[in-house]
């Protein structure tokens, strides 16, 4: 069984799309999602509906919860925060009641998922470096755990002896002997200077990880942004993936 793992939509439905698309000719059995479908980018109703097809396996991010409320927004900046205002205007009561609902954290696969850390998933810290995953590793009791949150994919690994390494493989197979922590990076707003969209593929039966970069339409998704009024900054990073 494949499962097609998303992270960090951002409201980018032209990303969103694609991803979509190539996962099909994957044949993903099932989805996964990590959380901030909405925030950023012009499209928030179409993404959580879309999302909401797909599966009901998905976490929330703190975009999510920032535009129900459930997580305070004054930490965020200028154009994060304006981007959360301008979609509580459009967004519809059913999605907002869904984005409610989400939960922070789940297992699935004996597989751990969280947007942002295993540690306090509702604190958005991030895992950026090997000291911050040496720390979250001993919060989950999984082989694996998937995060999103940085937007930037990336391998963290904990060996029997406690040693801790860092890779960007696309492919992995699963070793025994190692834990991982896996970065899906982002579907909607990549930050590491390759703006195709990421995403993952976990094969449970060979229990490997295929790492993704899928060209998208991302002049529309740009107009989409200039055309809603929001920041003119949350479309020029999507051309260079920063
Ligand atoms: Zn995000």
């Amino acid at each position: 069984m494949k499962i097609g793992i998303l992270s960090d939509i951002h409201s980018n439905l032209e990303a969103l799309k694609a991803v979509l698309y190539q996962a099909k000719k994957e044949h993903v059995d099932e989805y996964f999602c990590l959380g901030d479908i909405v925030g950023y980018g012009a499209n928030p109703n179409e993404c959580i509906d879309i999302v909401r097809e797909l599966t009901t396996r998905i976490v929330a991010g703190n975009h999510d919860f920032g535009v129900c409320n459930l997580t305070d927004i004054s930490y965020f900046n200028d154009v994060a925060k304006k981007a959360i205002e301008w979609t509580r205007t459009v967004i519809k009561k059913e999605n907002m009641d869904f984005l409610k609902s989400l939960p922070l954290a789940m297992e699935y696969q004996n597989v751990f998922f969280v947007h942002s850390t295993p540690s306090s998933p509702d604190e958005w810290d991030y895992i950026l470096s090997m000291n911050d995953a040496m720390r979250e590793f001993s919060f989950f009791e999984n082989p694996a755990c998937f995060v999103g949150h940085s937007h930037q994919p990336v391998i963290f690994t904990i060996n029997a002896y406690n040693e801790i390494g860092v890779s960007i493989d696309e492919l992995l197979v699963f070793n025994n002997s190692k834990r991982y922590i896996i970065n899906a990076g982002s579907v909607g707003q990549p930050r590491d200077g390759n703006p195709r969209a990421s995403f993952l593929v976990y094969n449970v039966d060979d229990k490997s990880i295929t790492f993704s970069r899928i060209k998208y339409d991302v002049k529309k998704a740009q107009t989409n942004i200039l055309n809603a009024g929001l920041p003119p900054f949350l479309a020029q990073r999507l051309g260079i993936g920063r």
